[in-house]
Order: structure tokens, then C-alpha cells, then sequence
């Protein structure tokens, strides 16, 4: 590791993937206090925050129940699957990056039969590849499918392979993991069995909890064989039971997701987080741009929640990332195959008009403007 890299700078804006930078209001209330999380009032915690969660997106609230879960993102996509993807009737893995992929990966785990619709990491879902899977294999009963895509940020587009699952009564499991909260999420319209989401990144929480919402008729039946930590129906009959969960909660994250969804609804719900996003996108693009940076993708492709940009000729990485972190910025590299090629940049979190503005003299400074 260079020098200096040891500290960052003291405000530390964070322009990866979640975790996120913290509101002071959302940090000040991971030290609200020492709960033990078999008490009345934790249970009724849990309970508003899963209420809570289900009206981030109206479609979802009154007909999916939430059940919160300890652990990343991650947790959540593999119990999400665990729980819900069948045993005995087939699962089809939409992948184009690293999370369907992981997504095939946790089924095979688990024993679950599946098949993968393989694409390359920038391409587009193949739709009729989507329509021949499912006319041709008819054991094929839920599709999975990660909505925004971080390997490139691409946003999938959920509601055509909804409209197709629809046509050949396939049910959807969505990692919604990097679009919960900031995107649009439609419920039974577009099929969805479940969906999958974490408390820090669109929603702007701390890391440590991950939550799962499936269609309320879904959460009756037997456990899942083959899980413990990871069967949902057992949070799902304490959560909405008597409110406690099967394992120790992480109790200081679950009172910082309690204040991150409260600003969330205030600030104005996921519309107006999507707006906040892209208006980040277009001033980061826009100053790239003027650097003679390119996008991976085409703009029309990208969300709101992160855009993968070409890394320019003779600039590596590690120069961009570390001038940036020593101006206060932390930016995220490109995955696997892509990371020679491309740089990552995410809009999310707790960041100020005047962060921006750094940002925008920070990126030519090191860059170097070409026009
Ligand atoms: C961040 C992310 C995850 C989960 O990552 P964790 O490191 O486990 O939090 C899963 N899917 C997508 C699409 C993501 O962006």
C-alpha cells in the first residue's frame, strides 16, 4: 500500500457501492444503546422497521411481509433463494455480471436445480433467449434475476422479463439488493415471489442487516431443508409472531435503519431518491466527460445507483483511486474481467452540494482536462 494511504482523509465520501457515507443523524443513532434483542421493545422495533420497509415501494405494502435478517446483502440473495427457489421444479438464473453469476453459484450450494442463462457482462438481458428457456423447459418455475446490476450498472430491465415470466407463469426472485429504495420495484404486476435488499445502499443505512420481502401467501410451509441460519420461514414465524427472530440481531444497525427509512420517507421516498441519484450521475458524467472519459455502457443503460467508466489510456487505477483518496473520495474498480479497463463510481449516501463540488475539481486534477 502507497504511503498516506494508511489514514483517509478525515470526512471520508464514500463513492462505492455501499457501504455508504452516514447522515450524522443515521451515525448518532448506532449508539442509541444496549438492547437485548429477546426484549419487548426490540421485537416491536423489528416490527416497524419490517412495516417499514414494505412501504418503501406502495406496490409492495399490504401484500409482502419483510422479515430482517444479520448479514450483508449477500445473506439476503442466498436465504432469499434457500427459501424460495423449489426444490423439485427448476430455477433459471438470468446473469449478466457478477451477481447472477453468484446467484447460480448459491443454488448449486444449496442443491437446487437451475439452469443459467449466461450473457457477457455488457450485454443487455437476452429476452427471447429468456422466452425459448421457458417454452422449451417447462420444470422451469421461477426465474432470478438481479435488477441493477453492479458489476457495470446496468439497470435490467425487470418489468420485460416480468411481462415474459407473467406469459409462462414463472415466478420472479429479484436481487434487489443495489435498487431497493431508489428504483422501481412493481409487486404482484410484475410477478415478483420475492425480493431481496440491504439496509446500506439505497436506503442509506448501516451495514450488518439485509432483509427479504416475499408475497405474504408465500411464507406459509414447511422449512427448508438443507438451512438453518438461512431459512427464512423460521424469521418470518418469530418476526410476525411474537417479534423476536431466531439468532441474535444486530440491535445498533437495526436503530440506524430505523432512522435512515425515516429520512427516507421524509426526503421524499424512492422517487425522490432516484432524482437525488441521477442528478449525482449527470455532474460526475459531465465532469468525466470534459476529462475525455467514456462510458462502459451507454448512458440510457445505466440507473441511477453507480456508472462504470473506461479507465484512460496511461492512467491506471491505482492513481485515480489513490489521488482521490487522499482528496477524501473513495471510488470502487472494476470486477474480474473488466477491472484492467474500468472504474466504478457510485451516487449514493449521505453527500453535500460543496462534497460534489470537490469532486468535480478533484476528478481534472488528476485526470487532466482534454477539452
Ligand atoms: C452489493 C450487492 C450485493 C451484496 O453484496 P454484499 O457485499 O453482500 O453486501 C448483492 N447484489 C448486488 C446487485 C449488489 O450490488
Amino acid at each position: 500500500m502507497a504511503p498516506g494511504l494508511a489514514s483517509p482523509a478525515p470526512r471520508s465520501i464514500l463513492l462505492n457501492p455501499g457501504p455508504v457515507t452516514l447522515s450524522e443523524r443515521v451515525r448518532t443513532a448506532l449508539t442509541a444503546g444496549d438492547w437485548c434483542h429477546r426484549e419487548p421493545e426490540f421485537a416491536a422495533l423489528v416490527r416497524e422497521i419490517n412495516s417499514e420497509l414494505a412501504a418503501v415501494h406502495p406496490e409492495l405494502s399490504g401484500d409482502y411481509d419483510a422479515v430482517l435478517l444479520t448479514g450483508s446483502g449477500t445473506a439476503a440473495v442466498e436465504a432469499m433463494l434457500a427459501t424460495f427457489a423449489p426444490d423439485r421444479r427448476r430455477t433459471l438464473v438470468l446473469a449478466n455480471g457478477v451477481y447472477g453469476e453468484r446467484m447460480a453459484r448459491m443454488l448449486a450450494s444449496h442443491g437446487k436445480p437451475h439452469r443459467v442463462l449466461a450473457h457477457d457482462w455488457t450485454a443487455p438481458l437476452d429476452l427471447p433467449a429468456l422466452e425459448r428457456a421457458l417454452s422449451e423447459d417447462a420444470a422451469i418455475s421461477h426465474v432470478a434475476v438481479v435488477h441493477h446490476e453492479t458489476t457495470t450498472g446496468r439497470l435490467n430491465d425487470l418489468e420485460a422479463v416480468a411481462r415474459i415470466c407473467q406469459a409462462w407463469g414463472a415466478s420472479l426472485l429479484v436481487d434487489a439488493v443495489s435498487s431497493f429504495g431508489a428504483e422501481a420495484i412493481a409487486g404482484r404486476d410484475w410477478n415478483l415471489a420475492a425480493v431481496a435488499g440491504t439496509a446500506n445502499k439505497c436506503l442509506h443505512g448501516a451495514p450488518g442487516l439485509s432483509f427479504v420481502l416475499a408475497r405474504r401467501e408465500l411464507w406459509a410451509g414447511a422449512a427448508q431443508p438443507g438451512s438453518v441460519y438461512f431459512d427464512l420461514r423460521a424469521y418470518h414465524r418469530g418476526q410476525h409472531g411474537d417479534g423476536f427472530s431466531p439468532f441474535t440481531q444486530a440491535v445498533q444497525i437495526a436503530f440506524a435503519l430505523r432512522e435512515a427509512l425515516a429520512e427516507h420517507r421524509e426526503h421524499g421516498g424512492w422517487l425522490a431518491r432516484r432524482a437525488l441519484f441521477r442528478a449525482r450521475a449527470e455532474v460526475i458524467n459531465e465532469t468525466l466527460a470534459r476529462c475525455g472519459v467514456t462510458t462502459l455502457l451507454e448512458s440510457s443503460e445505466y440507473g441511477s445507483v453507480l456508472w462504470s467508466y473506461r479507465l484512460p489510456a496511461g492512467l491506471g487505477y491505482a492513481r485515480l483511486h489513490d489521488g482521490l483518496k487522499r482528496r477524501g473520495f473513495v471510488i470502487y474498480a472494476g470486477q474480474g474481467q473488466l477491472a484492467p479497463e474500468v472504474f466504478r463510481i457510485a451516487h449514493m449516501g449521505d453527500i453535500g452540494a460543496d462534497d460534489l463540488e470537490r469532486l468535480r475539481a478533484a476528478l481534472p486534477a488528476i485526470i487532466g482536462a482534454r477539452r
